[in-house]
């Protein structure tokens, strides 16, 4: 039986990783069904780690995480997992993809979510040279630039507010003519002058050079008209899939409580509704999306499983 089971390793899966077992439980696994890690290594320079400065990639940032934890007892099982679920006796079984099952008094769900893609042309060549979703991390690199935003939700429109107080200009290309954010942020985004509105139509590709980004070409969906915009920056908010199918029940139930959109509700303590099951990072509800702010997850929900695991074997 397993202390601890942490599922999936990003910044908050190795940073519980690191709290659970210097913090004293022993069998701590965290299955990761790639390279440790998560998906700060696909970006190409962060600036806004605090201590960390100079150029430096997410691979290079991440690099020493998995060795740190490991020092410390962390056992890294290199498979997915297909189910969490829950016995009668409040232990919990990880089913995994090769067919293996473990047990576990505890498990931290630290799977993330995925921003979906928009679909058009080059989105992929051009993904983090110029093409971003997350105007946190990138937003700074077009300072007094011009930027595009898709999509029309309140991640779209919330994320145009944010670069409207860097960027020179937003343009907002939306494929509809009415946006399906809150009413009050889209009358914050009407109300802002550099932020254009291009409805009805859709970027169809997105080109540039060895350097990066230097234009999009967008298509006016009622007029099939097409035309370009010189930016070299385009940030895409067409959605996100949580990643909490390990969750999902055989009898399609959840294991814990979540909220419309997927995300895991947790407290402050990252407990879920179910006792025993942490969720940490990307996942969860109101959750920023930064690496910092995940490993602060992974370390709470940490420590609120050692004092779990504490009160089940001496409470
Ligand atoms: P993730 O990093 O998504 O890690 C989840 C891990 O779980 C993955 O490794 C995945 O393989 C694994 N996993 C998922 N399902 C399973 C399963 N069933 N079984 C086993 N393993 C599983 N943040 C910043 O702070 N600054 C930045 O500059 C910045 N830039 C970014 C640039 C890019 C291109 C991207 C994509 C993100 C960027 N972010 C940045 C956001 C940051 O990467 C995320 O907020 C952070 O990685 C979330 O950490 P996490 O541990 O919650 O999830
Ligand atoms: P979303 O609500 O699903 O919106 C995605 C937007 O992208 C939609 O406007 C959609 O257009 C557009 N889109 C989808 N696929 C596209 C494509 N291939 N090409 C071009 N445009 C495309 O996603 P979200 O904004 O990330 O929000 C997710 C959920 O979180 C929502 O329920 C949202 O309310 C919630 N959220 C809430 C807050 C808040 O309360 N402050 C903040 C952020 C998110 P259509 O409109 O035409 O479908």
């Amino acid at each position: 039986m397993l202390d601890c089971a942490i599922i999936g390793g990003g910044p908050a899966g190795l940073t519980a990783g690191l709290y659970t077992t210097r913090g004293g439980l022993k069998n701590v696994v965290m299955y990761e069904m790639g390279l440790p890690g998560g998906q700060i290594t696909g970006s190409s320079e962060i600036e806004n780690y605090p201590g960390v400065t100079g150029e430096i990639t997410g691979m290079d940032l991440m690099a020493p995480w998995p060795e740190q934890c490991m020092r410390f007892g962390l056992k890294h099982e290199m498979v997915q997992v297909e189910r969490v679920s829950r016995k009668t006796d409040g232990t919990f079984v990880v089913s995994r993809s090769d067919g293996e099952a473990d047990e576990a008094l505890s498990v931290i769900v630290c799977t993330g979510s995925t921003p979906k893609r928009a679909g058009f042309k080059g989105e992929d060549e051009f993904f983090g040279r110029g093409v971003s979703t997350c105007a946190t991390c990138d937003g700074f690199f077009y300072k007094d630039k011009e930027v595009a935003v898709i999509g029309g939700g309140d991640t779209a429109l919330e994320e145009a507010l944010y670069l409207s107080k860097i960027c020179s200009k937003v343009y907002l290309i939306h494929r509809r003519d009415t946006f399906r954010a809150a009413p009050s942020t889209v009358e914050r985004v009407m109300k802002t002058e550099n932020i254009e509105k291009i409805t009805n139509s859709q970027v169809t590709e997105v080109y540039g050079d060895a350097m990066g980004v230097t234009g999009v070409r967008i298509e006016d969906c009622s007029e099939s008209r097409t035309w370009d915009l010189t930016v070299p920056g385009i940030f895409t908010f067409v959605g996100y899939n949580v990643n909490n199918t390990v969750l999902r029940q055989e009898d399609e139930s959840w294991l814990c409580d979540l909220n419309d959109w997927g995300q895991v509700i947790v407290d402050l303590g990252m407990r879920t509704s179910t006792p025993g099951l942490f969720a940490a990072g990307d996942l969860r509800i109101e959750a920023p999306k930064q690496v910092i702010c995940a490993a602060g997850d992974g370390a709470t929900a940490a420590l609120q499983t050692i004092a779990y695991v504490d009160e089940k074997q001496n409470g």
